[in-house]
């Protein structure tokens, strides 16, 4: 089974989706990678879910990846009396470390980090920022704030805080335990939520080591100052927009989306665009035009993913959606306006060995007609840098490792591929060819080109092109022709 497109789709698992029945028939629609929310649900309910999608992924035979998303420091209020209470507009709001239920007088906030983080005429928004407080007095255990924004407030709302920077680690004890946790199962990714600076990276790489790639979310107007750090610290990042939305002002998130795709694009990493991109279809089987148009936007703009939220987790609809994702990429992908504008906002080369034969590889992709270009890749690195290049043929990405193969299911135009660990260039031609027609990427007589490093089996070498043509493979012999000694 193979895409037609280049694009992926990553869909989130929670009660709509997260039978077997469903994720077959979500993957069969298009959904590449499977997002273990760790904001919601039990380590059994993904221990569960992690088993239906490793047994979907033996039944069709295809490398499915696994992203395990991190809760990450989630502010929130605590309780009310009643449930809920009304803001008004001018009126004051205390919020303290006091555990009473909350009216409409004040609230329990029991996080001491933003309370020694708060500054005179910070904002706190409520509710997906729907409500907004400005601080007016503080100290260490409460804050006094003035209601701009008022509303419903209700238990357990979530809570932003654009204006500081909390001191704190970005992984809760709670998402210390769920890491460890997805970790043992064997996940493929780790996303990580809000991260505010580079050493947040680090801090989540020590914990994973080479276990699983990992993923900053950028959702925190900390995190876009430091973009590009934050970027080469990561294997693969998110656009947020969710939090994004709150933390800024609505109309710059188009802005910065563009900005991260970009900066992920240089750097050779994943990027992921995420969030409400077909909100309306958890209710409805059809996505709006403008939904349409934002997908579509996505893809034009070279990103690596699309994200599925509640759309395929607790919508009515996940299969549907799933289904106009795939249709929609597809369609963007037929446009030679897509192929104009990717080479239009194609990054430099960087200065390694590596970034020569990719470089190389882009160029002889756009010269000749190329059936399949080929990575052989023990960590998936080269796959990235080919990617990178964004390559109208498929990027077959073969390796030993089932983990390299899941990773790359992320990454734009990757087809991963599980193949020995090559001992000589002849075997690893060969290998190619067979792949070639053996999955229909194309037929004798068409080129193909391929990337590697030598010495095989070791990884971050990559240091070589061949371009092939493929050609019966005479009883015994190596099937391969170069081009140009042939007739
Ligand atoms: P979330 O992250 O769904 O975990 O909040 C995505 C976002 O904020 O956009
Ligand atoms: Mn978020």
């Amino acid at each position: 089974m193979r895409r037609r497109r280049h694009a992926k789709i990553i869909g989130t698992l929670g009660p709509s989706s997260n039978s077997r029945e469903t994720i077959a028939k979500l993957h069969k629609a298009g959904i590449d990678v499977f997002r273990l929310n760790f904001s919601h649900g039990t380590h059994e309910d993904h221990a569960r879910t992690h088993g239906f999608i490793r047994e979907v992924e033996k039944e069709c035979g295809r490398p499915i990846g696994i992203l395990a998303d991190l809760q990450g420091p989630k502010l929130r209020v605590g309780l009310f009396a009643d449930g809920s209470a009304e803001l008004v507009p001018g009126e004051r709001f205390v919020l303290d470390m006091d555990e009473t239920p909350g009216d409409a007088n004040r609230a329990p906030l029991m996080h001491p980090e933003i309370f020694a983080a708060l500054t005179d005429g910070a904002q706190l928004l409520v509710n997906d920022g729907k409500i907004r407080l400005k601080v007016i007095e503080f100290d260490e255990r409460s804050a006094v704030t003035e209601v701009m924004v008022g509303g419903t407030i209700s238990s357990h709302k979530g809570v932003n805080v654009p204006d500081l920077y909390l001191p704190i680690s970005p992984l809760t004890e709670k998402d210390r335990r769920d890491l460890t946790y997805a970790l043992s199962l064997g996940v493929d990714w780790v996303a990580i939520s809000f991260v505010q600076r580079p050493s947040d990276m680090t801090e989540l790489r020590d914990l994973v080591g080479t276990s699983a790639a990992i993923m900053a979310k950028l959702e925190k107007p900390a995190a876009i100052e430091h973009l590009d750090d934050i970027v080469q610290l990561s294997d693969g990042v998110m656009v947020a927009r969710g939090d994004l939305g709150v933390e800024m002002p609505q109309e710059k998130v188009p802005v910065v989306q563009k900005r991260i795709v970009r900066s992920a694009r240089q750097e050779g990493k994943p990027v992921v665009v995420a969030t409400q991109m077909l909100e309306s279809m958890i209710h409805s089987p059809v996505p709006t035009r403008a939904e349409s148009s934002d997908v579509a936007t996505a893809v034009y703009d070279g990103a690596d993913t699309v994200m599925l939220s509640a759309e395929t987790a607790a919508g009515s609809f996940p299969v549907e959606a799933a289904t106009a994702m795939n249709r929609i990429i597809t369609e963007v992908e037929r446009d030679p306006y897509y192929r104009e504008t990717l080479r239009a906002s194609a990054p430099a080369p960087g200065n390694s060995a590596a970034d020569a034969i990719s470089s190389s590889l882009g160029h002889v992709a756009t010269v000749l007609p190329l059936a399949a270009t080929f990575t052989y890749t023990e960590s998936g690195f080269s796959a990235f840098r080919a990617a990178r290049e964004r390559p109208e043929a498929p990027v077959i990405g073969c390796t030993p490792h089932m983990f390299t193969a899941r990773r790359l299911a992320l990454v734009w135009g990757v087809h991963a591929v599980i193949s020995e660990t090559m001992t000589s260039i002849d075997q690893m031609v060969d290998d190619a060819i067979n792949i070639t027609l053996r999955e229909g990427f194309g037929e004798m007589g068409m080129i193909i080109a391929i990337t590697a490093g030598m010495p095989f089996g070791r990884a971050g070498t990559t240091n070589l092109l061949r371009v092939t043509r493929l050609k019966e493979l005479p009883p015994g012999g190596s099937a391969e022709l170069y081009l140009g000694q042939s007739g």
